[in-house]
């Protein structure tokens, strides 16, 4: 059986390696088709691709699309995109643009707990100017000393509600799906289980994902826990969604769970890729 990962990202966005890194590392832990999935940027994929080509592993284009909707961040994936299609490119270059005022801002407020130097700080981790993340802020803070772990940090400074939380107006679902399905791809819904909605809510953005030509939901993520995997398989099925995997791997030792690790998707769902090879 093929093992196919489709969600990573690599230092073109919040991730640690290069592309061509990310690509080795996936091949090494047996990666058979490989889509990096930057967010909000597709400016990783020639060096991805050829990476890819490299080392034996089938390549498929992506990208992760920061959305809000009912004013919570959603992530939209797609897939088998045209990275150089205009509509998509500009959409995204629209997103991206917000982020360096977002990361000043967010570095202000830290400076307001008593954080100082944040921005300097979280920018030695940035490897694309264009797309400064919470990430970044969160790996300085543990440099700092100000928290343990990644996770951590997001949940004492970073998420709503607390000391260093700017929120960020991204595109809208219309917009990500239009992008994505303008650009030949395929738009998957990522890690569905992260968003805190009620069910009824839940419910409504897979409707509404649905009727724009939504096609899949991540059912086997790192972003997932393993009780998550029946709920979301079961949940594609009944909404007539495609399912997806990938680890939403970021760096080595970072992520939950990396390439090798991440079990495949169960055999009652129809995989996002069932008619691509
Ligand atoms: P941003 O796009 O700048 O808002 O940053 C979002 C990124 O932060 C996500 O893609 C994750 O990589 C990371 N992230 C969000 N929440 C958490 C969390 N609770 N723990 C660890 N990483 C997180
Ligand atoms: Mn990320
Ligand atoms: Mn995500
Ligand atoms: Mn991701």
């Amino acid at each position: 059986m093929l093992k196919v990962d489709l969600h990573c990202h690599s230092n073109v966005s919040d991730g640690v390696l290069a592309p061509a890194a990310v690509a080795q590392h996936a091949r090494k832990a047996g990666v058979d088709v490989w889509a990096l999935t930057d967010h909000d940027e597709v400016g990783g994929i020639p060096a991805a691709r050829a990476a890819a080509q490299e080392q034996g592993m089938r390549f498929v284009t992506g990208v992760e699309i920061s959305i809000t909707w009912a004013n919570e961040t959603v992530h939209i994936v797609g897939l088998q995109i045209d990275e150089n299609n205009a509509g998509l490119v500009n959409g995204l270059a629209c997103t991206r643009s917000g982020r360096d005022n977002r990361g000043r801002e967010i570095a202000n407020q830290l400076a307001k707990v008593g954080i100082e130097g944040a921005y300097e700080g979280a920018l030695k981790y940035v490897g694309n100017p264009d797309l400064m993340s919470r990430t970044h802020f969160a790996r300085y803070l543990v440099e700092i000393g100000v928290c343990a772990n990644i996770p951590d940090v997001f949940k004492k400074y970073l998420s709503e509600g607390k000391p260093g939380y700017v929120p960020h107006c991204w595109a809208s679902l219309a917009d990500s799906v239009n992008w994505i399905r303008g650009a030949g791809g395929i738009a998957v819904i990522a890690h569905p289980g992260r968003y805190r909605f009620s069910q009824l809510a839940q419910g409504q953005l897979f409707d509404e994902f649905k009727q724009l030509g939504g096609a899949a939901i991540e059912v086997v993520t790192g972003s997932h826990t393993p009780e998550q995997y029946p709920i979301y398989a079961q949940l594609a099925n009944s909404y007539g969604f495609l399912a997806s995997r990938g680890t939403d791997f970021h760096a080595p030792g970072e992520s939950r769970v990396d390439f090798a690790l991440l079990p495949p998707l169960p055999a009652n769902v129809t995989p996002v890729w069932h008619d691509w090879f």
